[in-house]
């Protein structure tokens, strides 16, 4: 593939995010989509993520990661998506000239009509929680020890304690069990579970694996080699409870303590961040407060199903072959949502006031604090209700998906800001 000087659509990252982006650009009108990867293969986090429970809602399938994957690769690719491999990209400006340097390619400058952002999220390390302790080897993110065992067939260790319960910790302790190691249990400091609720089931319950919720790490012992970590519960504040000290032998470490958008770029190009999300200011069509520029996946926020991921990813990839072909949104037409009561985000940050005329708009959240009873999810302009739904129960590990209906939109017309909240029914 020769690679041009202009592209109408270019998409940074091909995670699932990038693939339905590519995919829905071009179904959308766009002639010239280009998708940039740094990584030597399409397909993101998922082609290591080769356990189930992917695809249930977009194809109502329970696949693999790699294989869900592959489904967006070969249609992107059978409808003429170009692809750059193996190449990293290094500035974007406001303009949308796109810098990036690769092997193959030297240093290449492209301008795009629009650009997506799909560049998916990092884990966090020790650096960012500060463990006490001696710095021995053996402590790895959940996500290298899952890139090691499932890409590379290298085992980091035989005797596991996980901190953190995000739901990569949680597979990486059923996985790493299934191969023959002992994981000792997993740590959580929040009194409740950050990862997802079937994950705890499968993953941990099924394979007799402990969760010590209110727990954390004190110090990490050993002087090469991790030895043991030494385990204490905390009370509310996070300060440790005195005589709960608990030893626990072991050779590796596991961190799975959150994910962190990769917006790096994003933030050379100008785009505006959400302190909370870590990721850009986004409307319902994903675009950013910087024109032309559009963000889809786990560079937004986090989230805890591929599917939903996807599906943000063609939103994005529609808009932006819509902006390509100068097809331009109208400021004047948003409306702010903002995050209510136990809300703790609400994604996205604004809504087009027209988009009710022809489809519905979905909005995802994090609640603060669970609620382990029935509870209504809902939307208000000022008091008025706009529309809600109840849920059994809601968790800051799980996002909440409400959807505004198109027989909302005179209400919506009229609105300064809208509100969402999660309360107790
Ligand atoms: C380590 C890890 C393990 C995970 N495991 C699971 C799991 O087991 N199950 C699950 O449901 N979810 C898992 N997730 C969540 C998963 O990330 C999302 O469900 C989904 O893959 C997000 O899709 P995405 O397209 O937003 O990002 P990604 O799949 O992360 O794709 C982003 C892509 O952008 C590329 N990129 C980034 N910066 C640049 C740049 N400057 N230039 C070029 N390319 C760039 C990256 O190489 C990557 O391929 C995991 C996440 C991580 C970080």
């Amino acid at each position: 593939m020769a690679l041009k000087e202009k592209y109408d659509v270019v998409i940074i990252g091909a995670g699932p995010g990038g693939l339905a982006a590519s995919i829905a650009a071009k179904q959308n009108g766009a002639e010239d989509v280009l998708i940039i990867e740094r990584d030597k293969e399409l397909g993101g986090i998922l082609n290591q993520c080769i356990h189930n429970g992917f695809g249930l809602e977009v194809f109502q399938q329970d696949l693999p990661g790699p294989a869900y994957a592959q489904r967006f690769i070969n249609e992107a690719l059978s409808i003429g998506v170009d692809t750059l491999l193996d190449a990293m990209v290094l500035d974007i400006s406001p303009q949308r000239r796109i810098f990036a340097t690769g092997r193959d390619v030297g240093v290449v400058d492209i301008q795009a009509r629009a650009i997506v952002l799909a560049m998916g999220c990092r884990e966090k390390t020790r650096a960012q929680i500060r463990i006490p302790g001696s710095r021995p080897s053996g402590v790895f993110t959940a996500g290298t020890a899952q890139r090691w065992v499932n890409v590379e067939g290298y085992m980091p260790g035989k005797k596991f304690v996980i901190l953190g319960s995000g739901d990569i910790g949680m597979i990486m302790a059923r996985r790493l069990t299934l191969e023959g190691a002992k994981v000792e249990g997993v740590l959580e400091v929040m009194p409740f579970l950050t990862g997802l609720t079937r994950n705890y089931v499968q993953c941990l319950m099924d394979y007799d694996i402990p969760l010590h919720l209110s727990h954390t790490v004190k110090q990490i012992i050993g002087s090469n080699r991790v030895e043991a970590v030494e385990s204490v519960q905390v009370d509310e504040k996070w300060n440790p409870v005195k005589g709960t000290e608990l030893v626990i032998p072991c050779d590796t470490m596991l961190l799975s303590v959150g994910l962190i958008p990769e917006n790096e770029l994003s933030r050379k190009a100008g785009v505006q961040m959400d302190p909370i999300t870590g990721g850009p200011f986004v409307d319902d069509h994903f675009e950013t407060n910087v024109p032309g520029i559009f963000a889809a996946g786990n560079v937004v926020h986090v989230y805890d199903l591929v599917d939903w991921v996807s599906e943000a990813g063609k939103e994005a990839g529609k808009s932006a072959a819509k902006f390509a072909g100068k097809l331009r949104r109208l400021e004047n037409r948003l409306v702010p949502l903002r995050a209510g009561e136990n809300v703790r985000y609400v994604v996205p940050h604004q809504m087009d006031r027209e988009t009710l005329t022809e489809s519905i708009v979905r909005l995802q959240l994090r609640v603060k604090t669970p609620i382990e009873k029935p509870v209504w999810v809902e939307v208000r302009n000022r008091g008025n209700l706009i529309t809600r739904k109840g849920e059994l129960y809601a968790r800051p590990g799980e996002i909440i998906t409400l959807e505004i209906p198109i027989r909302a939109y005179d209400e919506v017309q009229l609105a300064e800001e809208l509100t969402v909240a999660v309360v107790q029914r």
